[in-house]
């Protein structure tokens, strides 16, 4: 019992001593230890109005390595529990104003430190209703006076640690439930995302399904001699004008794809030279109402490139496109091909035409950027779309122009597959093709059969088919269609995809089953990737998109009739 005495009085300390022991005392409320990050360590709350006792505290509890704040009166320890949170308050019930039970009251009436375990130490041994009443108000514990500093350190650090872990759990649950929240953002936006493509996809189909029967009753009755000049003309510009509808249609459903990344590329290997041919046709109108001199340089040693040749042919249009409406008449238009270095291939479209100030170039590569807006009469998209398809294929594309006045030349670079271009004919300063011949008094006349519900479409193209010298029997259903192929026979099926009686890809699968193997080519309202991998998946040869033009459809009707020949 003696040694027991003798060890504990060993460990008691001296408070008047201690005062001397703490060198360099911290100015203000806060002393920090440095064995702990700062963002590890836990606040405690030290309260005495003796400095003697408070750094007897400071001294006991320094090792904890935590963060120890000071107060020095009840209502200076209610002030800092208003701008933080504690893990543990160690709180001398005996102070003059406002004692330890008084302010141990107001703490606890506060939402924050409702719950904060509170030790008392006193100096004075009191009796059981006294210790009764101080537990009553909330203490956690009382320690006597004189302090034995291990156990004060044992408590302290017994309610640091379970302050520090409760605070684990509460931040373990913000996570959680900010991940759920990110969750549920992330569900909602898409969801918001595919409705939004769903609307655009209606959308375009509705605005683009008119189109097709005002396109081509315009492009065949422009053509038509009975009609006066004057006549004939505003039917043209009719005819140009829904093309180019329809090109603002599809310029805005790309770049909503692309802003969404989700414009995907078909890719296969290519020769160049032909896709670039079916820019300048497609153009050919333009070209010569305007008088403008094609230069057709296709130098290029190896012009096979892997590409999406649809995409591809989409920029070249485009390009040349713009070159034709920012030329003047009788001016130049030169499309150039070649290899500059292994393993690229270059497409130059250069013009003799209106040209690019310097400081509007770096811009004409961004969504609805236009140099004078409106002067064009485009949206400033077709750029944009662009850049964007060329970089999916790994390529690059850029505009220099000397000024204005002095022509503007495109420059596309994309990347080449050597060694597999055969030949490699290069066939410098050819002029442009002639299109091929609409051939109206062949010595067959191929048997079409159209599937097309909307009756001023199948009339408007039956009437051009007609005329172009192909016979053309119309059904309105999968059923009527079925019928038809029973009693006669057809070279080609030009199929609508959405039908009364289902899709025409479910026609096309069912003729093939019963062993027809006539071309078919899809048309449809909706263009999406998707729709034309659908098409491509059911055996179309072609899906062409609503509205296309008399040329497309010539084109592509020969092109499936040759495929067979
Ligand atoms: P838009 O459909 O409005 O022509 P583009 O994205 O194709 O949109 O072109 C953006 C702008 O870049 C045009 O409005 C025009 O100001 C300029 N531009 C494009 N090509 C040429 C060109 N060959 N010559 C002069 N300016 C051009």
């Amino acid at each position: 019992m003696g040694s027991q005495n003798h060890e504990r009085s060993k460990n008691l300390v001296n408070l008047g001593a201690l005062t001397c022991a703490a060198e360099n005392p911290q100015p203000g409320n806060q002393v920090r230890s440095d064995s702990t990050s700062p963002d590890d360590r836990a606040d405690i709350l030290l309260v005495d109005d003796r400095e003697d006792k408070l750094l007897a505290l400071e001294t006991i509890l320094a090792e904890l390595g935590q963060n120890l704040v000071l107060a020095r009166s009840g209502s200076e320890a209610l002030r800092l529990l208003l701008q933080r949170d504690f893990a543990v308050i160690v709180l001398d019930v005996n102070m003059p104003g406002m004692d330890g039970f008084e302010t141990a009251v107001l703490i606890r009436q506060r939402q924050n430190s409702e719950l904060t375990p509170i030790i008392f130490i006193s100096a004075v041994n009191y009796s059981e209703v006294h210790l009764a009443r101080g537990y009553s108000l909330g203490a956690i514990d009382y320690i006597l006076a004189p302090i034995v500093p291990e156990i004060l350190r044992a408590k302290v650090s017994f309610f640091v640690d379970l302050y520090k872990k409760t605070e684990q759990l509460k931040q373990q649950a913000e996570i959680q439930s900010r991940l759920a929240r990110a969750e549920a953002a992330r569900a909602e936006a898409e969801a918001a995302n595919s409705s939004k493509d769903r609307f655009l996809a209606m959308l375009s189909h509705e605005l683009r399904m008119p189109l097709t029967p005002i396109l081509f009753s315009a492009s065949m009755l422009s053509k038509d001699e009975r009609l006066p000049p004057d006549a004939r003309k505003d039917l043209e510009s009719i005819a140009y004008n829904v093309q180019v509808e329809a090109r603002l249609i599809d310029d805005l459903l790309d770049v909503a794809r692309i802003s969404q990344g989700k414009l995907s590329l078909t890719l296969d290997s290519a020769d160049i030279r032909p896709l670039i041919d079916s820019a300048l046709s497609i153009c050919a109108e333009d070209l010569s109402a305007k008088n403008l001199t094609v230069h057709r340089e296709l130098k290029a040693a190896d012009p096979t490139v892997r590409v999406d040749a649809a995409r591809i042919s989409q920029v070249f249009w485009n390009l040349v496109q713009n070159a034709v409406k920012f030329t003047p008449p009788h001016g130049r238009v030169t499309v150039r091909v070649i290899n500059p270095e292994q393993g690229w291939l270059r497409v130059e479209v250069i013009d003799t035409g209106i040209g690019i100030a310097p400081e509007a170039l770096p811009r004409i590569f961004d969504p609805f950027e236009q140099v004078e807006s409106g002067r064009s009469g485009g949206l400033g998209l077709g750029l944009a779309v662009s850049k964007a398809i060329v970089e999916l294929h790994g390529g690059k594309i850029s505009a220099s122009s000397e000024g204005p006045q002095r022509g503007s030349r495109f420059v596309i670079e994309l990347p080449n597959i050597l060694g597999e271009s055969g030949t490699g004919r290069s066939d410098a300063g050819a002029q442009m093709a002639p299109a091929p011949d609409w051939n109206q008094n062949g010595p067959k006349r191929h048997q079409i059969l159209l599937v097309d519900d909307h009756n001023d479409t199948a009339e408007a193209l039956r009437n051009y088919l007609g005329r172009a010298g192909y016979d053309v029997t119309v059904a309105a259903s999968i059923e009527v269609a079925c019928q038809c192929v029973e009693q006669q026979c057809f070279d080609l099926l030009l199929c609508d995809i959405g039908l009364p009686d289902g899709r025409g890809d479910e026609l096309l699968l069912k003729l093939r089953r019963a062993g027809y193997e006539f071309p078919a080519i899809a048309l449809s309202g909706f263009g999406a990737e998707t729709d034309v991998a659908r098409s491509r998946a059911a055996g179309f040869h072609t899906h062409l998109t609503k509205p296309f033009s008399p040329q497309q459809l010539k084109r592509t009707v020969e092109e499936a009739l040759r495929g067979t020949a």
